[in-house]
């Protein structure tokens, strides 16, 4: 019998403040190396950190919609170690005391959830040969989420971290993007046994197959008996594979102790009240509702509230037709085919996809015309009904000439049509389908089919 496998994460998010979390040095992605620095987040002597306010706000939105335990007084610690990237020689992050514990999403239990510093960073293509660092990232502030081992599978896993990603998107905690680093993880595996903790995964199929990996070693060390050792693992995305870093620290290795310069944290029930108060609709809550309002099925509901953006984005369209049925289908199949879910700007305004809409309602566009109207607007300015015009797309309504389209396609087929009279009715289709082709797709289909019959059943 194999063991199941016990998954734990430990999520890192950079919080989206304009800040760092003990400076007033300014968090910007894409600045030049080295200039958004000063003598706090250097850890030069004498250099004195302030805790951001606006950092502990955010810490306390995600806590709360996480359904945690918070600490009335939680503390700073100082982590030791060396690494170049780390000046000071040690991080502030908060162990003993950390800001909030215990609380959930999607039934995993959460164990704890705390606010470090970042460290800079170490760039190995900048200068040839050598390695240089960049700082500015050293001090931004990061919200640590630690669930308990309780996730069984990869796929698991993936998927919560997934609703953890949008939740703290809804909350705007943070950007989460995984490849600007906002959103980091960290998983330990076992069997039941020894963990080991893997590092390194930078997407959500990274974390699945290095979950994979990793059970799948473990479980072949166990069948020939060998014992697992407490390891820290990095993932190779690339090559696939699993490498050693390190035999993995003992807490002790750390000497962790509180942080001199800073005095305890503490919460006022009235500040949380308020931020409990303000925060947005989650994204569960928010699926539910789209669901229950619109009529729409679940899963549609789950891609339809991926972010905020886009659940509102689908509200206006609806607003603006009345069809939640329509808006949803051209937003799942083509709005968000040309961009990313997340995204805040779409292909197309939601004015102008209603305007799309309001065109096949009323009979003035065909649904099949209308896929290239909508792909002509993603290109230009034009309004829908301006792309009909130019582009001479407006319904094609001459019977007459249709029922001599329809002649013709008959008297080209005579096979066919031999077979539509033996009685294989479904033959009829593809009659219908070459005439809404005469058409340019400019055809009701409903007219085609019974111009089509007619004409046949005359013959
Ligand atoms: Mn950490």
């Amino acid at each position: 019998m194999t063991p199941t496998p016990l998954i734990g994460l430990e999520i890192h998010v950079q919080l989206k403040t304009h800040t760092k979390l003990f400076c007033g040095d300014v968090v910007a992605f894409d600045a030049a190396p080295n200039t958004n620095i000063c003598p706090v987040c250097l850890g030069l002597p004498g250099a004195l950190p302030m805790v951001n306010r606006a950092a502990i706000e955010l810490a306390l939105r995600a806590a709360i919609a996480l359904g945690c335990e918070l600490h009335m007084a939680s503390s700073f610690t100082r982590k030791n170690y060396f690494y170049p990237d780390l000046p000071k020689g040690y991080q502030i992050t908060q162990y003993e005391a950390p800001l909030a514990t215990g609380g959930s999403l999607d039934d995993i239990p959460i164990r704890r959830v705390h606010v470090e510093e970042d460290a800079g960073k170490l760039l190995h293509d900048r200068l040839a040969g050598r390695t240089a660092i960049d700082m500015n990232r050293a001090g931004v502030p990061l919200l640590e989420i630690v669930t308990e081992p309780d996730l069984h599978t990869p796929a698991q896993a993936r998927a919560f971290l997934v609703q953890l990603k949008r939740l703290l998107q809804y909350l705007g905690v943070s950007d989460c993007e995984m490849q600007k680093g906002s959103l980091r993880v960290d998983a330990n595996v076992s069997l039941g046994g020894t963990p080991t903790e893997i590092k390194n995964m930078n997407s959500f199929a990274g974390l699945e197959r290095a979950l994979h990996a990793e059970i799948a070693r473990q479980q072949a060390l166990a069948a020939v008996n060998r014992p697992i050792i407490a390891e820290t693992l990095a993932w190779n995305d690339v090559t696939g594979e699993l490498r050693v870093l390190r035999i993995k620290e003992q807490r002790e290795q750390y000497r962790y102790m509180v942080e001199p310069d800073l005095p305890p944290l503490r919460l006022e029930p009235a500040r949380i009240d308020a931020i409990a108060a303000g925060l947005p609709m989650l994204p569960r809550q928010r699926a539910a509702q789209l669901k229950q309002h619109y009529g729409l099925r679940a899963q549609d509901a789950d891609v339809l509230s991926a972010s905020r953006a886009l659940a509102d984005y689908f509200e206006e369209v609806v607003a603006l037709t009345g069809d939640a049925r329509a808006a949803a289908s051209w937003i799942m199949r083509d709005v968000l085919a040309t961009a990313n879910a997340l995204q805040t700007e779409f292909a197309i305004s939601a004015p102008r996809l209603a305007e799309l809409i309001g065109l096949i309602a009323r009979g003035e566009l065909s649904s099949v015309a209308a896929r290239s109207v909508f792909r002509r607007m993603c290109e230009s300015d034009a309004t829908a009904a301006q792309i009909v015009a130019s582009e001479q797309l407006a319904p094609f309504d001459d019977s007459a000439q249709a029922a001599v389209w329809a002649e013709e396609i008959l008297r080209s087929h005579p096979r066919e049509l031999a077979r539509y009279r033996a009685g294989e009715a479904r033959i009829l289709e593809f009659f219908v389908g070459k005439l809404l082709r005469m058409s340019n797709g400019r055809m009701d289909p409903r007219k085609a089919r019974a111009i089509m019959t007619r004409t046949a059943q005359a013959r």
